[in-house]
């Protein structure tokens, strides 16, 4: 559908005026929403909580956002708000979390968790950093727009989740629960650092994951090591030998079928990890480890392009205190797998379980559970609009083009948005690696604040030459 309506939208400048004009009641706003200490772990911040929720919806209706709501998907409710006033142009929903981490251990932090403290470029309080500070931005962005034009380049969802620091348990049930009011065409994330503030850089998409809980059992219990010892299988011995067979000698994964499917790494992406900002040796140095892994990959590669498979615990027998005489019965292998592009995380399951089962011995029984049903690995395609104007934007503010970069984990939030309503999502978050987030003393800083209402109103602006087609049509080209 071509929309008559579109007209162009070529009046940034005056908006990012009067983001310049406002910054000090922005920096204000920010600071009041941090003394809200919203702690989703603990029970004894619920008032907090509902406090937090209720200063959103004062600031979304402020802002001129209509149908300011809570929706509730059985936790800890999330705040939307909405301006739909460009029909024919694209629907972002903006993203980002109200909650934090609680502050413990309080005796670690120079200034008062709750009580935001400057201190040179640097803000200091719990969630500044991740996330009420890049939230400060985006809200800011909508609300210039709104001010200056009383209309957006493209039309806004805001959603901002409660449950993100506790592993964002009812989001999924939430986004189902009001899939049409979330309907949009992409997502834009204010949650997700930048990896460097000289260095530009675009997400482009994570490993997905799954997760095994392997049971083995070589007898119905566990018996005595002077009277069965050297006449049996010893389920530890049995189970150290599973596990063995996971891996080459120099750490490349021997199942069979493991690597199928997986899109090998191009020269773009070889090239955008080589240029990526990473110190190899700063990384092993920091965590007193030594590099291993797949032949003719870096470190940076294997962690972002390659899948990996990890055993996470393994038990069984006598675990406590002195000795004790048994050849044990039962063995536990937990089991995480890293996927890629073009991997389908049920599959590589099944090829793990074959193996493990083909090298189960006879009178032993293996039982393979499934943890975790799988997400495959999110995919933004070099075409895909968000991919395109964040390129511009950031090539325009940074004088350089920006590296696409992929991360190892998966991001849970991704995976929910793009099973439930069906669309990607771009991390475009303002936070730098160095802040403490989760930690004492966290901050964000002044002028990442400025930076990120630089780029955020030039990104809303950017997106809004696309029709909402063009975001289906590069949908359709990931893999
Ligand atoms: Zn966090």
């Amino acid at each position: 559908m071509k929309p008559a309506s579109l007209v162009p939208f070529a009046t940034l400048a005056p908006v990012q005026q009067y983001l310049q004009a406002t910054e000090e009641a922005t920096i204000a706003w920010l600071e009041d929403y941090l003394r809200l200490p919203s702690v989703s772990a603990n029970p004894a911040h619920a008032s907090d909580m509902a406090a937090t929720r209720g200063f959103l919806v004062e600031r979304l209706k402020a802002m001129g956002l209509d149908d300011v709501q809570l929706l509730d998907g059985g936790g800890e409710a999330a705040v939307f708000g909405q301006w739909l006033g460009a029909p024919g142009r694209p629907t972002l929903l903006i993203y980002a979390h109200y909650d934090v981490q609680p502050p413990e251990p309080l005796e670690l932090w120079r200034t008062p968790p709750f009580e935001p403290t400057t201190i040179g470029d640097h803000i200091y309080a719990r969630g500044a950093s991740d996330v009420k500070g890049a939230t400060a931005i985006a809200l800011a962005v909508v609300e210039a727009f709104l001010r200056v034009h009383q209309a957006c380049p493209v039309n806004i969802k805001v959603f901002l989740e409660g449950e993100e620091e506790v592993g964002s348990r009812s989001l999924r049930a939430l986004a189902e629960r009001h899939r049409a009011l979330l309907s949009a065409d992409a997502v834009l994330s204010a949650d997700g650092g930048r990896a460097s503030a000289e260095v530009p850089t675009i997400n482009t998409g994570a490993r997905g994951n799954a997760q095994l809980e392997v049971r083995l059992r070589c007898a119905h219990k566990d018996l005595h090591s002077g009277r069965y010892g050297g006449a049996v299988r010893n389920a530890l011995h049995e189970a150290a030998r599973l596990v063995a067979s996971l891996h080459c000698a120099d750490g490349t994964v021997s199942v069979p079928g493991f690597f199928d499917g997986a899109v090998p790494p191009g020269e773009g992406a070889r090239a955008d990890t080589a240029a990526f900002p990473y110190d190899e040796d700063a990384f092993f140095a920091d965590v007193g480890a030594a590099p291993h892994g797949e032949a003719g990959y870096s470190a940076r590669e294997r962690i972002t392009l390659r899948p990996s498979l990890d055993v996470n615990g393994l038990y069984g027998g006598h675990t406590g205190a002195g000795g004790k005489t048994i050849v044990p019965c039962e063995a536990v292998i937990k089991l995480t797998i890293r996927v890629v592009p073009g991997q389908d995380p049920g599959q590589i399951i099944r090829a793990v379980a074959a193996h493990l089962h083909e090298q189960t011995p006879p009178g032993c029984t293996l039982e393979v559970t499934e943890l975790h049903e799988g997400a495959r690995a999110a995919t933004l395609v070099p075409a895909h609009p968000l991919v395109r104007s964040a390129e511009a934007v950031l090539t325009r503010s940074m004088q350089r083009r920006p590296i696409h970069v992929r991360l190892g984990a998966s991001v849970p939030i991704t995976a929910i948005f793009k099973e439930t309503l069906g669309i990607d999502t771009l991390m475009f978050g303002y936070n730098l690696p160095d802040e403490d987030v989760h930690a004492p003393n966290e901050f964000f800083r002044r002028s990442s604040i400025r930076d990120g209402m630089r780029d955020w109103s030039a990104l809303l602006e950017q997106l809004s030459h696309f029709a909402p087609a063009d975001f289906t049509i590069a949908m359709a080209e990931e893999t």
